[in-house]
């Protein structure tokens, strides 16, 4: 069975645009996508717009787990990840220099990325909203006051950047809620003071690749998971042929060896995993992953997914809260669109709060641990030896115990 091959999206163009609308998303990603489908499934005329061509690939461990699989079903897109002929897994091959332990999973499903998004696309478009791709948005400061009813519109710019134009063309659209899921460092946000990025020190940055013909480095139905002292590297096939492979890596340690794949290689062999020729791949960069937001929601912006803040993705749940804050901002936008916007920002404050920012404090501390390579060789070693015990974490981390009752009612 082969992945699902998804053709170019046919554009739209700027120009033939509205002026005005209910609900612009920034952003085109799981949290995004979800955030327009559920903004125009409740009535608000809803723009999405993606700066890249879609399908587009991203850099991601392309896992979704049961958590990301409960809320698909739960929100009537369970046969999406089945769509795009997703493998399923459900072993994860954990290895340090030091020791390794191959612990059970609750089942999930790897797909690619370009796939997976492109997809959830589809479904916004399915339920009316209106996607744009290739062009790049910027959110303006408004003029008015806080508690000013004139700050209840912004303006969003609109920039197409296709490489068949030397001028890109550019225009501003005016809305009653902007949703930014532009993902890590927020880049439509840049030029309002209300929203800083804090990044982390130790902050590591991820790197991807895919590798054709990469089916022999790791069986199907497994997640390969090296750990050493300049980060971590995940592997997991996305159909029969083709590997995923996404690393988080120390910056200091990529500035000193100068390439991501021979980092990669160095960890995979430390960790006795098979090296795919890393260091011949070409890989793509993230910015740095730790990083968190002061404040979610202000003057008629809603902030969602990793744009939200982020730590490093160890334990593959990025989908998953992507997913889960893009329905519950939907709803956030539908309740406070027409009424008043101050209670779309203070409903949406306080569901992130519920949803997300808990969980994002114990994946802080499990990035602290990483770095130390005594901690990961101890914790691999208790989790050989006692695996009840990592299986409960393990079922604790992907349960499918849904926070999506409470941002529904
Ligand atoms: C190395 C690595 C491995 C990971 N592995 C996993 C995993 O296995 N499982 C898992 O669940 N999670 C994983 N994650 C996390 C996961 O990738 C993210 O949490 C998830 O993609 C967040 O979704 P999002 O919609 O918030 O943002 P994104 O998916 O980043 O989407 C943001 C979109 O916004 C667009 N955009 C940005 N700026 C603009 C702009 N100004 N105008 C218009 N469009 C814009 C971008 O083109 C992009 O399409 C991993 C992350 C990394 C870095």
């Amino acid at each position: 069975m082969e992945e699902a091959v998804s053709e170019p999206k046919k554009r739209i163009g700027i120009q033939n645009l509205d002026d005005d609308w209910d609900c612009v998303v920034i952003g085109a990603g799981p949290a995004g996508t979800m955030a327009a489908r559920q903004a125009a499934m409740r009535g608000l005329k809803t723009l999405i717009v993606d700066r890249k061509t879609f399908p587009r690939e991203k850099v991601c461990g392309a896992c979704v787990n049961r958590r990301a699989l409960t809320l698909l079903d739960q929100v009537g897109l369970g046969h999406v990840v089945h769509n795009c002929r997703g493998i399923p897994f459900d072993r994860i091959q954990l290895r340090c220099p030091s020791g390794h332990a191959s612990l059970p999973l609750s089942r999930g499903f790897a797909v690619s990325r370009a796939t997976l998004d492109d997809a959830l696309v589809e479904a916004a478009v399915s339920e009316g909203a209106t996607f744009v791709s290739d062009t790049m948005a910027q959110i303006l400061p408004t003029e008015h006051p806080a508690g000013d009813r004139g700050a209840n519109q912004r303006s969003v710019k609109l920039i197409e950047n296709h490489s068949d134009c030397t001028k890109p063309h550019s225009r501003t659209v005016r809305c009653q809620i902007v949703i930014a899921a532009d993902g890590l460092g927020h880049p439509s946000l840049q030029r309002l003071p209300d929203f800083h990025d804090k990044v982390a020190r130790s902050s590591r940055i991820g790197v991807g690749t895919i590798v054709e013909h990469g089916a022999n480095v790791l069986r199907e139905g497994s997640i390969g998971m090296a750990v050493g002292r300049d980060g971590y590297v995940g592997m997991v096939r996305i159909s029969h042929n083709r590997l995923n492979v996404a690393a988080c890596l120390d910056v200091t340690r990529l500035r000193d060896v100068g390439h991501p794949g021979v980092v990669v290689a160095d960890i995979l062999q430390r960790a006795g995993f098979a090296d795919f020729g890393a260091a011949d791949h070409t890989w793509k960069g993230t910015i740095q992953l730790s990083r968190s937001t002061n404040t979610v929601a202000s003057q008629g912006i809603l902030v969602v997914g990793d744009a939200a803040g982020y730590v490093e993705p160890f334990t593959g749940e990025g989908i998953a809260w992507a997913l889960a804050g893009g329905v519950a901002v939907g709803d956030c936008a539908a309740s406070g669109a027409h009424v008043n916007q101050m209670t779309a920002e203070q409903i949406w404050k306080r569901e992130w709060r519920q949803l997300v920012a808990r969980r994002q404090k114990w994946c802080r501390r499990l990035a602290v641990l990483l770095r130390h390579p005594t901690a990961v060789s101890v914790a691999i070693y208790a989790a050989s030896t006692f695996p009840f015990l990592a299986n409960r974490i393990i079922a604790s981390l992907d349960s499918p115990a849904l926070e999506l009752q409470a941002t529904t009612s």
